[in-house]
């Protein structure tokens, strides 16, 4: 089961399917919204602990580079897989519905991008649709 992907836990959300394709998941319910909100501050302090934890061994594998207890291409290979994690951890959370991938929002509704696929909160989306639009209105110009 993938960190993230328990995320499922929306299914008392709303959800509503605009423009075709974008789609915004909203809860009106307040005790429903604090509930969500203390689910992703779980999902976000797990990954900033998986976070930390990787970052102290890849500092403790500096430390033993610089001390010459490691090579240089030990030390690669020790911490090549130690940075894949962090990116991987990195990339599901801005990926996630847990924060906004713009503001870093962990409050509020999200609005699913297809474009991007990637989740945003209400704010960020409505400045990103209209850079869409102009992008668009551009391209018909110049075409
Ligand atoms: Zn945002």
């Amino acid at each position: 089961m993938e960190f993230f992907s328990f995320i499922i836990i929306y299914t008392s959300c709303k959800v509503y399917i605009f423009l075709k394709t974008k789609r915004l998941i909203q809860i009106k319910d307040p005790l429903l919204r604090k509930i969500r909100l203390g689910l992703r501050q779980i999902l976000l302090n797990e990954s900033k602990k998986r976070l930390n934890l990787l970052h102290d061994k890849r500092r403790d594998l500096q430390d033993s580079q610089e001390l010459n207890q490691l090579s240089y291409d030990e030390y690669i290979h020790l911490v090549n897989p130690i940075v894949e994690k962090v990116n991987k951890i990195r990339i599901e959370l801005s990926s996630s519905i847990v924060v906004c991938a713009i503001c870093r929002d962990i409050e509020g509704d999200r609005v699913f991008s297809p474009k991007d696929k990637i989740w945003y909160c209400p704010k960020c989306y409505a400045i990103l649709e209209k850079s869409y639009k102009k992008e668009i209105e551009a391209l018909g110009k110049i075409n």
